[in-house]
């Protein structure tokens, strides 16, 4: 057996351990107590697949030569860079910036899906028939990730289009754009066969520019109730984008990598519709970012206050109480002093649970995440179906940071651009607590009539602050 032989069973074997790890990784990401060993293994993988990189004879050709053509040079560069930025932004975001930062992410992973076929394309035109078709369709879904990813990430971290944009004919354009990318593969595909690599670039030309723009007109006007599900889908976009380049690159661990992300992500986003009673066709050919109904006007009432030691009292007597987090805990960073609370209760002989909508916070499982973090455990964590029909027998909702999620619009305004979407009905609980710090509005910047309503009082100020004070009124 030759040098070579070994080289790529090497390889083979190694692309496949690597592979092997990632699946074995997202098995154990889907449980809490598993998901650190999931990401541990996940990562080894990485690694495993990175230093074989290293081993493909294109690569180790290049070991003599000088730094410009030197692949490891320019691998040791771009890992070096990559690490060092990653290492510092992933120290330093919050976590209520995670959502963005993991939007940046998608688009990043579509951009270099991208970056590696148009690099592809650079040093080889000529390729056979499948690796243009797979080719082009790495660029036409790595742009799109990118850009709808870049304007995801600035709606999410308020930096770009904080008003919810409307397009008109949006559905006409986005059908022409995604129709002419479409059309500058196939013409990419069909002058390559003709050996004519000039046309062929007219073609990889046409579609990276149309599947770019589409990116911006596909999300800009995704409305505020939306966007998890258009995160999750542009994450199942790049990892598609990522098995398209392993498919022309005939690269198996990128196809079995891409894969896993795209069909998860393309789960989650299936998963998430169903959770916000959406399609994913009405969500791309809806117009739920066009409505402004109702967005800041004011229904003419004022919510009534309370002070923390009359909210004692109530609680004190309660039997059963519903917390009811939102995105203002995460901010708060109130999920251990909510604990607390909960614990009080409960030694006080009150039922507790927590009612968790799938889409509260910013990013999918944000409150399950912050909440195992403060030892709540997990039984006590509810989904909106196991709570909705024990709302009106709870005594005390606490709705803590919770805006949109717990906004009745939803159920009877057909003009709110949240109508549809499941909410904890905490408006059926006897007394409501608001804990929010003055009168913002939610992420979909729309009016909540249930502040208004005649059983909610309004706790004002930080949520941890509140619910601090609020355990200290116990503890008296
Ligand atoms: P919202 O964003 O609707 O509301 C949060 C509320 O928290 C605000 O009204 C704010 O009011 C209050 N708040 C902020 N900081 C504090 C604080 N320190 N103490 C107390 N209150 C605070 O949150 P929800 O969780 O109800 O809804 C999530 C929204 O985000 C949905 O529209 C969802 O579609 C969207 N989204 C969700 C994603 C996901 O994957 N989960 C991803 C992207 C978007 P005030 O300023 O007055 O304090």
């Amino acid at each position: 057996m030759n040098f070579e032989s070994v080289r790529v069973i090497v390889t083979t074997v190694l692309y496949m351990v690597s592979a092997i790890l990632f699946i074995r990784g997202i098995k154990l990401l889907g449980k809490a107590d598993t998901a650190r060993r999931g990401n541990l293994l996940s990562s080894v993988g990485m690694l495993i697949a990175v230093v074989t990189v290293l081993l493909e004879k294109e690569v180790t050709d290049t070991l003599t030569a000088p730094p410009l053509g030197n692949a490891y040079v320019w691998t040791a560069a771009a890992v070096l860079l990559g690490g060092i930025i990653g290492a510092v932004w992933a120290k330093k975001v919050e976590m209520t910036g995670m959502p963005q930062l993991v939007a940046l992410f998608n688009g990043f992973g579509g951009l270099s899906s991208l970056l590696v076929a148009l690099t592809q394309y650079m040093t080889d035109p000529n390729v056979n028939a499948f690796s243009a078709v797979t080719l082009g369709l790495t660029i036409a879904i790595g742009a799109v990730a990118f850009t709808g990813s870049v304007v995801a990430w600035g709606k999410l971290s308020g930096k770009l289009f904080k008003k919810n944009v409307s397009i008109p004919g949006k559905n006409g354009i986005n059908a022409v754009l995604a129709l002419a990318g479409l059309a500058g593969v196939a013409l990419y595909a069909v002058s390559i066969a003709n050996g004519n690599a000039q046309i062929g670039l007219t073609g990889i030309v046409l579609t990276t520019a149309a599947y770019l723009l589409l990116g911006l007109t596909m999300v800009v006007s995704i409305g505020g109730g939306d966007m998890p599900v258009i995160i999750s889908l542009l994450n199942a976009f790049s990892g598609l984008a990522a098995a398209f380049a392993g498919l022309a690159l005939s690269n198996s661990v990128l196809v079995v990598s891409g894969c896993l992300v795209g069909t998860s992500g393309l789960i989650l986003t299936l998963i998430m519709c169903k959770a916000m009673n959406r399609t994913l066709v009405s969500l791309l050919f809806g117009s739920t970012g066009a409505s402004k109904a109702r967005a800041g006007a004011g229904s003419g009432k004022e919510p009534k206050s309370m002070s923390v030691e009359d909210a004692y009292l109530i609680l004190e007597a309660a039997s059963s109480v519903v917390f009811i987090p939102g995105y203002g805990m995460a901010v708060a960073q109130a999920q251990h002093a909510v604990k607390e609370l909960c614990d009080k209760l409960e030694g006080n002989g009150a039922e507790v649970s927590f009612a968790i909508h799938p889409v509260a916070g910013r990013m999918p499982g944000h409150m399950n995440v912050l909440l195992a973090e403060a030892n709540v455990p997990y039984e006590q964590l509810k989904t909106a179906d196991e709570m909705n029909p024990q709302m009106s027998n709870t005594d005390v909702a606490i709705v803590i940071g919770a805006n949109d999620v717990v906004n009745p619009s939803a159920l009877d305004d057909e003009t709110s651009p949240l109508y549809g979407m499941p909410i904890i009905n905490a408006f059926e609980a006897r007394t409501v607590f608001v804990l929010k710090r003055g009168k913002g509005a939610g992420f979909s910047g729309v009016e909540n009539p249930l502040f208004t309503n005649d059983n909610t009082v309004m706790l004002y100020g930080d949520a941890k602050q509140t619910v601090s004070s609020l355990v200290a009124e116990f503890e008296e």
